[in-house]
């Protein structure tokens, strides 16, 4: 009997999944949920028209003092492009994010010295999770034939993975980054609900394809998720090295 009743079973489960198969359209799984329309950016070097500029070549009107927001970001400004001026230390988005595109270009000097972290170091920190140096941070450097540990390389999520391939050009051209960004979430106690994840296209390689990150950079010791955020600004590092301070222009953000 019991063997009867399973070939029942089974018959009746196999009928209803062809009934199933037999009634399924292809109309069943296509979406029509609104997508809004943009006109696509007319080259790589312009915006698309629904970013937010946060560097317009003219003033860093979009951007704070880390150390203290109430005052402006110092950094020196001319013929289109800013430099870091060591001194006046990191500086900020006033404008907070979660996930996004962002495209952000930098120059390493051509007369740049130094060699390892100490030559054209910087860093972009994809969220600024408070003062100084906290946040994820995308490393910046001059890695065209520059040795240092490769987790520390430029296009390395600094500390934590190393870029999949090194598509650096030499100091005194414009690089590119192409991001894209998905914040952390937390739970109502601050843990970690879902982790950060990073793409990172450098001069139009992909060097990082959907990092997962362990948490917020840590220069000692391990990386981990130790205190819950929520939208955050983005930072660009002053590092304190003795190298020539590097230059950035043409930055813009779309949020998703
Ligand atoms: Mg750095």
């Amino acid at each position: 009997m019991k063997i009867q009743t399973a070939i029942l079973t089974v018959l009746l489960l196999g009928g209803a999944a062809l009934a199933n198969a037999q009634e399924a359209k292809h109309e069943d799984t296509e979406f029509y949920t609104p997508v809004k329309d943009v006109a696509p950016a007319k080259n790589s070097k312009t915006p698309p028209p629904d970013a937010i500029i946060l560097f317009n070549g003219k003033n860093l009107d979009q951007w704070v003092k880390t150390n203290d927001k109430t005052k402006p970001a110092a950094w020196k400004v001319e013929k289109n492009m800013f430099t870091v001026v060591k001194t006046e230390g990191n500086i900020e988005t006033k404008q907070s994010f979660n996930n996004y595109q962002l495209h952000l270009e930098f120059k390493i000097p051509s007369n740049i010295t130094g060699e390892g972290q100490a030559r054209g170091n910087s860093g972009l920190f994809l969220a600024s999770i408070g003062k100084d140096d906290l946040g994820y941070e995308l490393q910046i450097l001059d890695s065209y034939n520059n040795k240092t540990y490769t987790n520390g390389m430029a296009g390395s999520i600094y500390k934590q993975t190393t870029p999949l391939s090194n598509p650096s050009i030499g100091p005194g051209k414009w690089q590119t980054y192409d991001i894209n960004w998905t914040a952390p979430t937390f739970n109502a106690d601050g843990s970690v609900k879902t982790p950060a994840m990073v793409t990172v296209i450098f001069n139009g390689i992909v060097v990082q394809n959907n990092f997962i990150l362990k948490g917020p950079t840590q220069y000692v010791g391990q990386p981990a998720y130790r205190e819950a955020h929520g939208a955050s600004p983005i930072k660009l590092q002053a590092h304190g090295d003795k190298s020539e301070p590097i230059s950035f222009r043409n930055i813009w953000i779309r949020e998703l």
